[in-house]
């Protein structure tokens, strides 16, 4: 097994929540494809006593850190001067970042000389390895003491953060570890409860070829996650492309992606395939129906546009929905949502119509249309599929979640039909 390590960040504003640690999280999937486990994160204010006691207690319990932030040429910038410190060494200015600094600062055109305190980050203890920035002033720098215990110090900016990752850090805890990965794969699911999902995978609804079976549902559904942790990248691919064959096999067609493949962008493969083209009649969704679509590179191929239809004067005059339907049934209601659908394609020529109609609250529910509650309505070729439902969420999860199911009315439609 590899060493485990400990993740520190420093900033103020990172406890005040102005800034997000994305830096944690970067580092986190950085070491987990490597195999090197994360045993525990801090984070921490620009404080010297909080720095060195969180640096100090993460050493006694795994012996490998990284610390973020704190090494930039300011008074609240202390990471540097600290842990030199906590090892026992004092600091020195290198000469060679010196020159690099004072050549960094000419190139940029910023006229002048450089600002003194940029000096401060030519400061490395004694002992330590330098680790070039290459994107930013701040190189990095790595300490170990004599029991073998080691902390790396990284920059606090995002940017020169991941390339340092990539360049430093990757490579070293690579050629250290244990020839191990940690990697992890998705089945994504949707219109289908948590609930449903184990009942569905039986045996497998815990562990899948031996490894870890995790369902994290969201807006679009439940992720069906698989991870290995601790196998060597050939047997590691090997149980996860089993895995998720046989969760594949288990939940059928409520399965509509793997790993990171959107719901749009599998509709809109789809629809190449069969030669399909859509156009969208919304109404609750107010265009998010299209925007999602169209958010995927290439969908122009297959969208080819739709009418925002929130008023019944642009359902009816636009879309040709009859009045007295609306008088009779409401505007949120199946007739209403197979009009807009076959007024859309009509208009438009497109192969597949959409019609959306509900209450997307927070006000406007009644008795028998409580908010949450949508009608959609898709006509692929004629041939016309509806569905209600009533969402439960906030007015964006309702929006969100009635178009998902519209894009999966089209996906199961496309899935009755030979290409
Ligand atoms: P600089 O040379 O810019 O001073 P630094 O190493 O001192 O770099 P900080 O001053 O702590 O880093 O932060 C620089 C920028 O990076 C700030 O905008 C800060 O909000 C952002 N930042 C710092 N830490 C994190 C983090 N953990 N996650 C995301 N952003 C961060």
């Amino acid at each position: 097994m590899a060493q485990s390590v400990e993740i520190v960040t420093i900033g103020d504003e990172l406890l005040l929540g102005t800034t997000v640690d994305t830096n944690a999280v970067f580092l986190a999937r950085a070491l987990g494809e490597i195999g090197v486990p994360i045993a525990r994160r801090a984070t921490v204010a620009d404080n010297e006593h909080d720095i060195a006691d969180a640096v100090n207690q993460a050493l006694e319990r795994t012996g490998g850190v990284i610390t973020t932030g704190g090494l930039g040429p300011t008074a609240d910038d202390l990471t540097r001067p600290v842990l030199a410190r906590l090892f026992g060494r004092e600091l020195r200015e290198d000469p060679a970042i010196v020159a690099a600094l004072h050549a960094l600062w000419a190139s940029r055109g910023r006229g002048g000389a450089l600002p003194p305190s940029n000096l401060q980050q030519a400061l490395v203890p004694e002992g330590a390895e330098v680790l070039a920035n290459g994107q930013g002033t701040a190189p990095g720098l790595r300490l170990t003491d004599d029991q073998g215990r080691w902390v790396i110090m990284l920059p606090g900016v995002p940017r020169e953060l991941r390339h340092m990752t990539a360049t430093h850090i990757v490579p070293w805890l690579t050629e250290r570890g244990s020839g191990t990965v940690l990697r992890s794969r998705n089945v994504r699911t949707t219109s289908i409860a948590e609930s449903a999902l184990a009942e569905k995978l039986g045996p497998l609804k815990r562990e899948v070829e031996g490894l870890p079976l995790a369902y994290l549902p969201g807006h679009d559904g439940v992720d069906l996650r698989v991870t290995a942790r601790g196998y060597p990248a050939a047997e590691a691919a090997r149980r996860l492309d089993a895995a998720v064959a046989q969760i594949r096999d288990a939940v059928g067609t409520y399965a509509y992606a793997t790993d990171g493949v959107s719901m749009p962008a599998v509709v809109l493969d789809m629809c190449l395939a069969h030669g399909d083209t859509i156009a969208v009649a919304e109404s609750c969704t107010g265009g998010l129906l299209g925007a999602r679509l169209t958010e995927v590179p290439g969908s122009s191929r297959v969208v080819l546009g739709g009418v925002i239809a929130y008023a019944n004067i642009v359902k009816e005059q636009e879309l040709g929905v009859a009045a007295d339907d609306i008088e009779m049934h409401g505007a949120v209601s199946e007739p209403v949502a197979v009009q807009m659908a076959r007024g859309v394609r009509g208009m438009t020529g497109a192969t597949i119509g959409v019609g959306i109609t509900g209450v997307a609250g927070p006000d406007g529910g009644t008795p028998d249309k409580p908010v949450g509650t949508v009608w959609i309505a898709i006509d692929v070729r004629g041939e016309v599929t509806t569905n209600r439902a009533i969402y439960i969420g906030d007015r964006a999860e309702v929006r969100h979640r009635a178009t998902q199911v519209a894009m999966d009315l089209i996906r199961r439609a496309l899935l009755g039909m030979a290409t």
